[in-house]
C-alpha cells in the first residue's frame, strides 16, 4: 500500500501540469497514467494565449520552444467575404503563440513534475475509487485491483471519458448541445503564417504550423456528414471536404508532403461538471469538455490546473466553492460559443460575431491569470480536500 497526498489520474496536460504545481506547493504527488510516456494523443494541439501564459508563469516555456515548435505570431480568421489577420501582440511574456506536438508538450509538463519532485508511473490502469467508512474518497484501486494507493485527494485528470468523473458521479452543471466531426493529418512544405482558421457555410478548417516543419490541417464535418461519406480511404474524404472548405489551402496539398495517416475524432457534446467533492477533485477534459473547434481545451486545462492547486493549497471549503465559481465564470461564455460553433450551422455575420465573443473571452482569461500572485506557498501539512 502506497500513501500520498495526492494520486492524480492521467499523465497529459491536465495531470502533468496539477502534478507540477502541486509538487511545487510541497505537496507528496503521485501522477498515473494506463499510458506511456513520450507518446502522442488524438488533438489539433493549437495553444492561445492564456495557456502560453501558463508554460511561461511555471518557467517551462523555453523548453517548449527548443522543441522547435514554429512561434506564431499572427492569427487568420478566414470568413467568405473577408480575412481579418490579427498580430500576437508582446505581452505579459507572451512573444509567440505554439502549438507544439502533444508528446512534446505533455512529456515538457511531466518532466518538470517529476524535477518538482512528483513521482510518476505509467502502465497504470486506475480500475476503481477507494473510499472511507464516511463515503470520503481516500484512494485508487489499480491492477485488478490487486495495489491500493491511499492519497488524501484523488484527482482525475483521465480525460474525456473519466472514470473518475462516473465513479464520484460528477454532477453536469452546464450541457452543450452540438458536436462537429474533425479529420485532420500533417503537411510538410505548405507555406503558412500563423494560425488559420476559415469558417464558411461551405465549410470549415484551419492549419496550425507545428514541430518538424509541419503544418496540421484539419477540417470539421458534421457526425452525420462523417459517417455517411467516410469511405475506407479517409484522405479522399478529407481532401474533398478541404477542397469546399479551402479550395486554395487544398490545391497547394498537392505539392506539400504528408507526414502521417489521417486522424479522426467523432465528435463530443462538451459539458461543465462540478470538478470537486469530498477527497476528490476533476481537472481537465475530465471537468470540462468543449467542441475542439475552438482550440481551447488545452488552455483551459492549464488554467483550471492552477486554479485548482490554488484551491487546494489553501485548503479550505471556502476556497473551494471559489475555485468553482471562477472556473464556472471563466468557462460559460467560452462553452457556449464553442457549442454554436461546432452546430456548422450559423450564418456568416453570426460566426464572425461568435468569434468576437470569443476574443473577448480570451482576454478575460488571460487577464484573470496575469492577476494571479506567483503561486510559491508550502502546503502546512496533508492537504485535503473538506467535506463538500
Ligand atoms: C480532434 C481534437 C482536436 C483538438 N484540438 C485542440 C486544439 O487545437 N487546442 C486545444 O487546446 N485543445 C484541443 N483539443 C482538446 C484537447 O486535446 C483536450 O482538451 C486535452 O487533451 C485535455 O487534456 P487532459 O489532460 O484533460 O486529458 P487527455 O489528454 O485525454 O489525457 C487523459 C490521460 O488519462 C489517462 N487515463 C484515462 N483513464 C485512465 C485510467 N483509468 N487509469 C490511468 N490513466 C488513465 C489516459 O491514458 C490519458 O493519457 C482537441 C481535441 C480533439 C479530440
Amino acid at each position: 500500500m502506497k500513501r500520498f497526498d495526492a494520486v492524480i489520474v492521467g499523465a497529459r496536460c491536465a495531470g502533468a501540469a496539477t502534478a507540477l504545481l502541486l509538487a511545487r506547493a510541497g505537496a507528496r504527488v503521485l501522477l498515473v497514467d494506463k499510458g506511456s510516456y513520450d507518446t502522442d494523443t488524438l488533438s489539433t494541439h493549437a495553444l492561445m494565449r492564456g495557456g502560453v501564459l501558463q508554460l511561461h508563469r511555471w518557467g517551462v516555456l523555453p523548453a517548449i520552444a527548443a522543441t522547435d515548435a514554429t512561434p506564431v505570431r499572427s492569427t487568420t480568421f478566414s470568413y467568405s467575404d473577408q480575412d481579418l489577420t490579427v498580430a500576437i501582440e508582446p505581452r505579459y511574456g507572451v512573444e509567440a503563440l505554439y502549438a507544439p506536438r502533444r508528446r512534446l508538450l505533455d512529456r515538457v509538463l511531466v518532466d518538470a513534475a517529476v524535477a518538482s519532485g512528483a513521482a510518476v508511473e505509467y502502465g497504470v490502469r486506475v480500475e476503481d475509487l477507494i473510499r472511507d467508512d464516511r463515503g470520503r474518497v481516500c484512494g485508487v484501486l489499480v491492477a485488478g485491483g490487486i495495489q491500493r494507493i491511499e492519497a488524501e485527494t484523488v484527482i482525475g485528470a483521465d480525460g474525456l471519458h473519466s472514470l473518475i468523473a462516473q465513479r464520484v458521479r460528477a454532477e453536469t452543471v452546464v450541457a452543450g448541445r452540438y458536436k462537429a466531426a474533425t479529420l485532420y493529418t500533417y503537411w510538410q512544405g505548405l507555406q503558412t503564417d500563423g494560425y488559420y482558421w476559415r469558417f464558411t457555410t461551405s465549410g470549415s478548417m484551419g492549419a496550425i504550423p507545428t514541430n518538424d516543419h509541419a503544418t496540421c490541417v484539419f477540417v470539421a464535418v458534421s457526425p452525420e456528414r462523417l459517417k455517411d461519406e467516410i469511405s475506407r480511404n479517409p484522405l479522399t474524404a478529407y481532401r474533398k471536404w478541404l477542397r469546399e472548405a479551402a479550395p486554395a489551402i487544398d490545391a497547394q496539398l498537392d505539392s506539400a508532403t504528408r507526414t502521417e495517416p489521417v486522424r479522426g475524432f467523432g465528435g463530443h457534446v462538451g459539458f461543465i461538471k462540478t470538478s470537486t467533492g469530498p477527497g476528490w477533485a476533476l481537472v481537465g477534459d475530465a471537468a470540462y469538455f468543449k467542441d475542439p473547434l475552438t482550440a481551447h481545451g488545452i488552455t483551459d486545462a492549464l488554467r483550471d490546473a492552477e486554479l485548482l492547486v490554488r484551491a487546494i493549497v489553501k485548503g479550505t471549503a471556502t476556497a473551494l466553492h471559489d475555485y468553482e465559481v471562477t472556473r464556472l465564470d471563466l468557462s460559460r461564455r467560452l462553452f457556449e460559443v464553442s457549442d454554436e460553433v461546432a452546430s456548422l450551422s450559423w450564418t456568416d455575420d453570426r460566426v464572425q460575431s461568435l468569434h468576437r465573443t470569443l476574443s473577448t473571452e480570451m482576454s478575460r482569461e488571460v487577464r484573470a491569470l496575469v492577476a494571479l500572485e506567483p503561486l510559491t506557498c508550502h502546503l502546512p501539512s496533508v492537504s485535503a480536500l473538506p467535506e463538500a
